[in-house]
C-alpha cells in the first residue's frame, strides 16, 4: 500500500503539520521549515525540533519532507540571486538537518535571460557550492521535476540528468517526482503504454533508485500545456485512471507521495480528506 500523506500548514508550530496529518489519516507529511516567500527565518529552537520528532513518533507519521524556498533560482544568471539561492539552499538543509527531514524539494530554477544550457551549469555549480559548504550534513536535496512554465528548467527527465552529469556530487542528489508537472510538460500518465514508457526512460536517464518522493496533484492544464496548476484528485486533467496507474505500482510501493492540492473546503469538509480518501480507494484499500 503506497504512503500517502499531504503538505501541512506549520502556522502555531512544526508540530502541528504533523498532528494536522494524523487528523486526516495520513502516513508522511511535507512542511516548509520557513516562510516560503523570504529569504530569513528564526533559527529553530530545540524545543520545537524535539516537539516536531515527538509528534512524528506518536502519531506514527513517517517520512517527514520539506520544500524549499520559492525564493530559490539555483539557475538564476544574476549572480547575486544566484549566490542569495546558494546561502538560502544551505540554509534550508541546516534547517531539515536540525528537524530529522531526510529531504528537501528544490525546483531547479529559471534560466530566464540566460540560456537552457547555461542554466544548468548554473544548477550544477550552485550544487557543489551548496555541498562544498556541507561537507557532512545527512539531509539530502531533491530536484523536482517542473512544468516547464516561462523559463523553469527541469521539465523533462533529461534536463535532470544533464544537472546531475555536470555536478561533482550527484550521489547527494535525488529526484522528486510530480504528477501534475510531468503531466503539463508532457508525459501521459493516463495510458498504460506511455506511462510504463516515462518510468522506462525515468530508469535509464536518472535511475529509479533516485526517486525518494512523489507529489500527487491532479492538472488544471491539459498534456504538455507547460502550466503549473494544480487540481484536487480526478477532477483534472489526468484523472482517476492516471492516478490509479501511480497508486497501484508495486516499483514505486516504498515512495512517500505527497499532495500539494489547494487547501479549500468542499461541503464543509476540507478537501485533503476528500482527496485521501480517492487516492486510498485508487489504491484498492477500500
Ligand atoms: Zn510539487
Ligand atoms: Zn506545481
Amino acid at each position: 500500500m503506497p504512503l500517502l500523506g499531504a503538505h501541512m500548514s506549520i502556522a502555531g508550530g512544526y508540530y502541528r503539520a504533523v498532528d494536522a496529518a494524523a487528523q486526516l489519516g495520513m502516513d508522511v507529511v511535507q512542511v516548509f521549515t520557513k516562510n516560503n516567500n523570504q529569504w530569513r527565518a528564526k533559527p529553530i529552537a530545540p524545543a520545537e525540533a524535539d516537539q516536531f520528532a515527538a509528534a512524528l513518533a506518536e502519531h506514527r507519521i513517517s517520512h517527514p519532507l520539506s520544500h524549499a524556498s520559492y525564493l530559490i533560482n539555483l539557475a538564476a544568471p544574476d549572480d547575486v540571486l544566484w549566490q542569495k539561492s546558494v546561502d538560502g539552499m544551505i540554509v534550508e538543509l541546516e534547517r531539515a538537518e536540525i528537524l530529522g527531514i531526510p529531504y528537501v524539494v528544490v525546483h531547479p530554477g529559471s534560466h530566464t535571460t540566460s540560456t537552457e544550457a547555461e542554466g544548468l551549469a548554473r544548477v550544477a555549480a550552485g550544487l557543489n557550492a551548496v555541498h562544498k559548504a556541507l561537507p557532512k550534513i545527512k539531509s539530502q536535496l531533491l530536484l523536482e521535476i517542473t512544468a516547464g512554465q516561462g523559463t523553469n528548467l527541469g521539465w523533462n527527465f533529461g534536463q535532470l540528468a544533464s544537472i546531475l552529469a555536470e555536478t561533482k556530487h550527484a550521489d547527494r542528489v535525488g529526484i522528486c517526482f510530480d504528477t501534475c508537472h510531468a503531466f503539463a510538460s508532457g508525459y501521459d500518465l493516463r495510458d498504460k503504454k506511455t506511462y510504463q514508457a516515462m518510468w522506462r526512460e525515468f530508469d535509464e536517464l536518472l535511475g529509479l533508485d533516485r526517486l525518494k518522493a512523489i507529489h500527487l496533484n491532479d492538472s488544471k492544464k491539459g498534456l504538455g500545456s507547460r502550466v503549473d496548476r494544480h487540481e484536487h484528485i480526478g477532477h483534472g486533467c489526468i484523472g482517476r485512471e492516471g492516478f490509479h496507474h501511480v497508486l497501484t505500482d508495486r516499483s514505486l510501493a516504498a515512495i512517500p507521495m505527497y499532495l500539494e492540492t489547494p487547501k479549500e473546503d468542499c461541503d464543509g469538509e476540507p478537501w485533503d480528506a476528500v482527496n485521501m480518501r480517492v487516492l486510498r480507494e485508487l489504491a484498492g484499500e477500500r
